[in-house]
Formats: C-alpha cells, sequence, structure tokens
C-alpha cells in the first residue's frame, strides 16, 4: 500500500507539473486553472488534455473563455455531490408540482361531490325546466372533471418519464463514486462492501470463496525512472490484465496504489491460483513502451497473494492471509504467486528485501 510520503510525492508531482504550466504560459494562477492543469497532468480525462493540445497547437494559449468551457465540460459535470444535489432538486420539484396538481384535483373532485350532493337535494322538487338545467349543470361539472383528470394524467406521464431519467442519473453517478477513475475497475468503498456480501453468501450457501492481492514490483525505482505519469500508465495495463483474466461473477477492484484485489466467489485455492498465474503471465508478458516518445520501458512484474476462505473467517482475517501471502511472494523474490497453504508463508523472512 502506498504511503502518506509516496502520495505526498505522486501527487506534488503534478502539482508542479500544473504549475509549470501555468507560469508558462503566464496564466493567472488561480484555483480553477490550477485545476484544470492538474487534471490534465494527472491524465485521468484524456478528452480535457486532446481539447488543450488542440487549442495551444492553434493558438499558444489558453483564454479565460477557454478555461470556462473546459471546467464546464470536463470538471464540473463530474463534481458528484453537486450533481447529486442537483438529482435530488429536480425530484424534489416533480414532487411538488405532482402534489400541486393533485391537490387541484382534490379540489374539483370536492366541488363535483357538493354540487351531485345539491342536485340529489332538489332533483325530487325540480319542474321540468329546472330538470333541464339541473341535467346541464352535471354535464358541466362532469366535462370540468374529465379537464382536470385529463390534465393530472399529462403531468402524471411527465412526471414518470422525468423521474425514470433522473433515476438513470443516479444510477450513472452512483457508478462512478464506486469506480477508480484511473483504471475503471471498482474502488475500495466498492470492494469493502463487495467482500463483506460475498463471504456472507459463501457462508450461508457453503461455497469456496478465494481472494488475490496483487502488488507491482519494485514499482517505486519505475516511478522514478520514468515519471509518474508513466506509472499510471502502468497502472492501467496492470488493470487492464487483471480485468481481461476474470469474468462473470469475480470483482477485480484497485485496492490502493498500485495493488489490486480480485474477489472469486465459488473459487477453491487451486483454481484461483490459477487464475493468479495468468494475470502474473499476462502483465509480464507486456513489453512497455512510452506512447509519446516510443522509448522501450522494459517490462514490469507482479506478485500475488492467494488466500481461501476458512470457517470463523470475516474479511479482515482473509485479507490479512492474503497480505502474508503477497508478502511472503515478494520475500521469496517477487513475480511468483504465492498461496496460504504454501510453506513460504510461514518462513523466516529472508535476510535482505532487495
Ligand atoms: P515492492 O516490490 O516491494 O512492492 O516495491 P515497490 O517499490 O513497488 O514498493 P511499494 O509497493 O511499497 O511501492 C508503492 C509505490 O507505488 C510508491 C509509489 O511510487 C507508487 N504508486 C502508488 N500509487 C500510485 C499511483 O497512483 N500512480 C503511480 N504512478 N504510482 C503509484
Ligand atoms: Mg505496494
Ligand atoms: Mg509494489
Amino acid at each position: 500500500m502506498a504511503t502518506t510520503d509516496d502520495e505526498h510525492e505522486r501527487t506534488m508531482a503534478f502539482a508542479e507539473i500544473a504549475i509549470g504550466q501555468i507560469k508558462a504560459l503566464r496564466q493567472p494562477a488561480t484555483p480553477r486553472n490550477f485545476e484544470v492543469w492538474y487534471c490534465y497532468a494527472t491524465g485521468y480525462h484524456p478528452s480535457l488534455n486532446e481539447t488543450i493540445n488542440e487549442i495551444l497547437a492553434r493558438r499558444g494559449r489558453l483564454s479565460d473563455a477557454d478555461v470556462e468551457r473546459i471546467c464546464n465540460t470536463y470538471l464540473s459535470p463530474t463534481r458528484l455531490s453537486e450533481r447529486i444535489d442537483n438529482v435530488g432538486s429536480k425530484v424534489v420539484d416533480e414532487i411538488d408540482q405532482v402534489m400541486a396538481m393533485v391537490d387541484v384535483a382534490i379540489g374539483s373532485t370536492t366541488t363535483c361531490s357538493e354540487n351531485l350532493a345539491g342536485v340529489s337535494r332538489e332533483l325530487p322538487a325540480a319542474d321540468r325546466n329546472e330538470l333541464r338545467a339541473i341535467v346541464e349543470s352535471l354535464v358541466e361539472t362532469s366535462r370540468e372533471m374529465q379537464e382536470v383528470n385529463h390534465k393530472l394524467e399529462e403531468r402524471l406521464t411527465a412526471s414518470k418519464l422525468e423521474i425514470s431519467q433522473l433515476q438513470r442519473h443516479l444510477e450513472v453517478a452512483r457508478n462512478e463514486s464506486l469506480t477508480d477513475p484511473l483504471t475503471t475497475l471498482s474502488n475500495r468503498k466498492f470492494f469493502d462492501e463487495a467482500l463483506d456480501k460475498a463471504i456472507a453468501e459463501a457462508f450461508s450457501e457453503n461455497e469456496s470463496l478465494s481472494l488475490l492481492l496483487t502488488d507491482i514490483d519494485h514499482f517505486k525505482n519505475f516511478n522514478d525512472t520514468y515519471g509518474h505519469l508513466t506509472g499510471d500508465q502502468v497502472l492501467r495495463l496492470v488493470a487492464q490484465c487483471v480485468k481481461q483474466n476474470v469474468k462473470g461473477q469475480d470483482i477485480a477492484a484497485r485496492y490502493g496504489g498500485e495493488e489490486f484485489v480480485v474477489i472469486l466467489p465459488n473459487t477453491v485455492m487451486r483454481s484461483a491460483v490459477t487464475v493468479a498465474e495468468h494475470i502474473r503471465r499476462a502483465v509480464m508478458s507486456k513489453e512497455l513502451m512510452k506512447r509519446s516518445t516510443g522509448e522501450h520501458l522494459g517490462r514490469v512484474t507482479i506478485s500475488i497473494g492467494v488466500a481461501a476462505l476458512r470457517r470463523g473467517d470475516n474479511a479482515q482475517s482473509l485479507i490479512g492471509r492474503a497480505d502474508s501471502c503477497l508478502y511472503a511472494a515478494k520475500r521469496a523474490g517477487r513475480n511468483r504467486v504465492i498461496c496460504d497453504t504454501d510453506p513460504e508463508v510461514n518462513a523466516a523472512p529472508a535476510a535482505a528485501v532487495a
């Protein structure tokens, strides 16, 4: 897991790129400009980078209007809480409007009932002309009721449409809040909930369950040599290898920094080790190349710890065992898979870990 120091170093690298760009273009160092350039430095929004590169290639500078447009297009809409608040207030508006229509309909029904009550009182004593007037007023009341009902029906149909659209927006926002933006795998929050659920289900159905914990080998060296932006590309690549080697009900997530986890429901240890081996080989088979320069960067390897659910386990104990296996894999020389029945797990640590 990345330490606070690592995180400091990594994010400072982005901040320095952002400040560098603001200086080079002599822009005001406002939070807004900083946010745009910081996001540019992370590369989280490839289309934001493309837009900026394209404007710079054309005009050599970014105007305030460009920054405004970029913020509105790529940054503001991704502010989750703002979007959720927005959806929430729209739902409230929608409900207010429907309630107002329902009030009108209730009012009309009351008037209609009062009219009918009046009619039934007047009816026995009415002569021919009075009878005609009564029938005419009844027809009028029923027409008014029909109109109110029709309007209510239209409003409810429009509301239904609007609410189902809002539901879709909420769904998108929820998915986003549970997704890691760099790798598009699920994030830690999603994983924590999913693991608790998967463990409960495995126990109640009497099924097996295994957990993989992966960590990139010597990744700090890689970042120090090639820079964090290239490091981030490697993270995307490893995430892709993980994704491509799991299926169906398996849940792959970014556990933190450069560590990934996979929950394998209904999977015994032996099969989980096979999945882990596939992921490890997929990663080491990739020849890395820096996109911008074509420079060859060699390969990266990963180590994987595999633990299978035992009676009495909870999420913490299962993760703990996968973590011990991972560190045993590091001790044993890295670029390997170790599971919690392997003898290396309890072996004494080697004198030095390079
Ligand atoms: P080991 O083989 O023992 O795992 O060595 P390591 O250098 O990989 O050590 P460790 O796992 O402790 O290192 C974590 C490093 O991962 C530190 C940091 O530079 C890098 N890292 C963590 N999160 C990110 C990230 O989001 N992007 C990039 N580029 N690097 C990250
Ligand atoms: Mg690590
Ligand atoms: Mg590592």
